[in-house]
């Protein structure tokens, strides 16, 4: 009995049909499992995988290009709603077939977490949930095509919201104001739709959670995230902290900017944190580095030349082979990622580039994305490669604050000496100010999955988001948009499409921060630990993949404490060498 030979690229694969994958699966099923062929079992297993999942991945980012087309949002829909239910069954029966044998020590770098995380996907499978969660994803596409079509007149021309929000960064605060009016009202216009999503969401959601035997979704959520290295309760800490220290920052932040620029408050239109806009205060125009994809990848290309020769090659293979799409257009689906193609080894960039300073810093954030890509290729199999996500964004954020020295054109960046300072102050006044605002998205999560039946009310909803808002972001004037401050949940799409998918990027910004602060000591050493620890994948648990990187996975008050400290500081110089 041999195994039939898997397509070498999802070339020829029709997304459409279950019949594409189905046979493989087959094969694998019936083939014989012994501790003596599990090893090879394994690698076919891992490779049909990678099949599936490039095609998944591939037909989103196709549907994503263009939220118009109505033949790629088919393909799409064809590929949730008929591969994708029998993918799981098919998957969960080799699950099932592979922990029943209880494989012995392969000699597999981190097979044991690989176990682990098998073992609880299959433990949390039920196979009435694979209809509910088709659902939720097509609710999910609803929200993405509902924002994705928000547009609206703007001198004659009609502009969806990412090029609304060019905007938001005007130096003119009646400006910002305006645009800030067009949009509120696009997200006003939309309320009762988003809430009815969301509502019908929450149902579904404490429907799988209920048929998966757990009392509340929250402590579903909690172990399908994976996350065996905290708990609700450090949840809890991490929001403390940051209510000690980094809203007292933030508010140190804010009132430097109320002086300088002569205002009475902080309006919604001069701190935008869902968008982190915060209105600055030099004089000039707002940055514009470049005009077009062309020149933000010869940009991106200069600058990780210099921090790195091999991160220049892994960025110099995306632009080459057509992996890079940075520009925004009309119909693009919002925000920026990073994929992972797994049958070609290759990442995928997806932005929506205004020719603005932001644009720079979402590309040496989804670059260390990609980076992190490129350095787990080696490893074979493919559940390896897969780094919990909480670490995946020290891979991002840290290179941020790693390449931050290459802005300045002396080191190949973009900018002048002044204007490069400009944007790290910029930066580092943003992950300061993120936080507060992290933990309103995933306090008012915590809040709305252990209270369903109140949650089902939009108008609780509202209550919640707008209690934490005060906890944590108290210091603004939001007379006159109290309804838009109140409805500020819409705003962020993780609340509908990935719920609890939030606080990894406060946990990452604080191991980022430990980075960067050791990279101020030794650059090289901190560079070559954060590629090493890259190159761990998921073969390691959360807290080792940190000290790889030299970082401590801890999120308490002293912590915060320093770090914050450090950054300030670091504000303080650069704004000394900018007076
Ligand atoms: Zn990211």
């Amino acid at each position: 009995m041999t195994l039939p030979t898997l397509p070498t690229s999802i070339e020829n694969i029709d997304p459409h049909r279950w019949d594409s994958f189905a046979p493989y699966f087959t094969a694998l099923q019936e083939y014989p499992l012994t501790q003596q062929n599990v090893h090879e079992w394994l690698t076919y297993w891992s490779d049909l995988s990678r099949l599936v999942w490039e095609t998944v991945t591939w037909v989103y980012i196709e549907k994503s290009l263009d939220t118009t087309d109505v033949e790629k949002e088919q393909t799409f829909l064809d590929l949730i709603n008929h591969v994708m239910p029998p993918a799981e069954m098919a998957d969960q029966a080799l699950k099932e077939r592979l922990l029943a044998l209880e494989p012995a020590d392969l000699g597999i770098p981190g097979m044991n977490l690989v176990l682990r995380n098998l073992r609880n996907e299959a433990d949390l499978y039920r196979e009435e949930n694979i209809p509910l969660q088709t659902e939720v994803s097509k609710l999910d596409n609803e929200y993405d095509k509902i924002t994705g079509a928000m547009q609206a007149n703007w001198d004659d021309e009609e502009k969806n919201l990412s090029q609304l929000a060019v905007f938001l960064k005007d130096k003119n605060r009646d400006t910002r104001q305006k645009a800030w009016d067009v949009m509120s009202a696009l997200w006003l216009g939309q309320r009762e739709n988003l809430n009815q999503i969301y509502a019908k969401m929450l149902k579904l959601r404490q429907q799988i959670a209920a048929n998966a035997g757990f009392s509340d979704y929250r402590a579903f959520a909690f172990r399908a995230r994976g996350r065996f290295d905290y708990t609700p309760e450090d949840c809890a800490i991490f929001h403390n902290a940051i209510e000690a220290v980094a809203v007292p920052a933030t508010r140190r932040i804010l009132a430097k900017r109320r002086e300088r620029l002569g205002y009475e408050s902080i309006r919604p239109y001069d701190w935008i944190p869902e968008r982190s806009l915060l209105v600055d205060t030099f004089d000039g125009a707002a940055l514009q580095p470049y005009k077009n994809q062309d020149e933000l990848i010869q940009g991106g290309l200069n600058m990780f030349n210099r921090l790195d020769v091999e991160l220049g090659r892994y960025f110099a293979t995306m632009a080459e082979e057509g992996l890079l799409d940075l520009d925004t257009r009309p119909g693009k689906a919002l925000g920026g990622y990073c994929s992972t193609l797994t049958v070609r080894r290759r990442p995928f960039i997806f932005m929506n580039g205004t020719g603005m300073h932001d644009d720079v810093q979402t590309l040496l954030h989804e670059a260390g994305h990609a980076f992190h890509a490129f350095e787990t290729v080696q490893l074979p199999l493919v559940w390896q490669m897969d780094a919990p996500m909480e670490f995946c964004e020290v891979a991002s954020m840290s290179m941020e604050l790693l390449a931050a020295p290459n802005l300045t054109q002396a080191n190949g960046g973009f900018y002048t000496d002044t204007d490069a300072a400009r944007a790290r102050l910029e930066h580092l006044e943003n992950i300061i100010t993120f936080l507060p605002y992290m933990a309103v998205v995933d306090a008012f999560q915590h809040w709305v999955y252990t209270h369903p039946e109140e949650a089902l009310d939009p108008a609780n909803c509202d209550a919640a988001w707008d209690a934490q808002w005060q906890r944590f972001i108290p210091d603004m004037d939001w007379t006159g948009y109290e309804e838009v401050r109140r409805s500020g949940w819409h705003r962020k799409p993780h609340i509908f499409g990935t719920p609890f998918y939030y606080i990894e990027y406060g946990m990452a910004s604080v191991g980022a921060m430990q980075v960067w602060r050791n990279g101020r000591q030794d650059h090289n050493a901190a560079l070559a630990a954060y590629r090493h620890a890259l190159s761990l994948g998921g073969t390691q648990t959360l807290p080792a993949l940190f000290a790889a990187a030299g970082a401590e996975f801890r999120f308490d008050t002293p912590m915060l404490t320093e770090l914050i400290g450090l950054v300030e500081q670091e504000i303080e110089t650069l704004e000394a060498a900018l007076a």
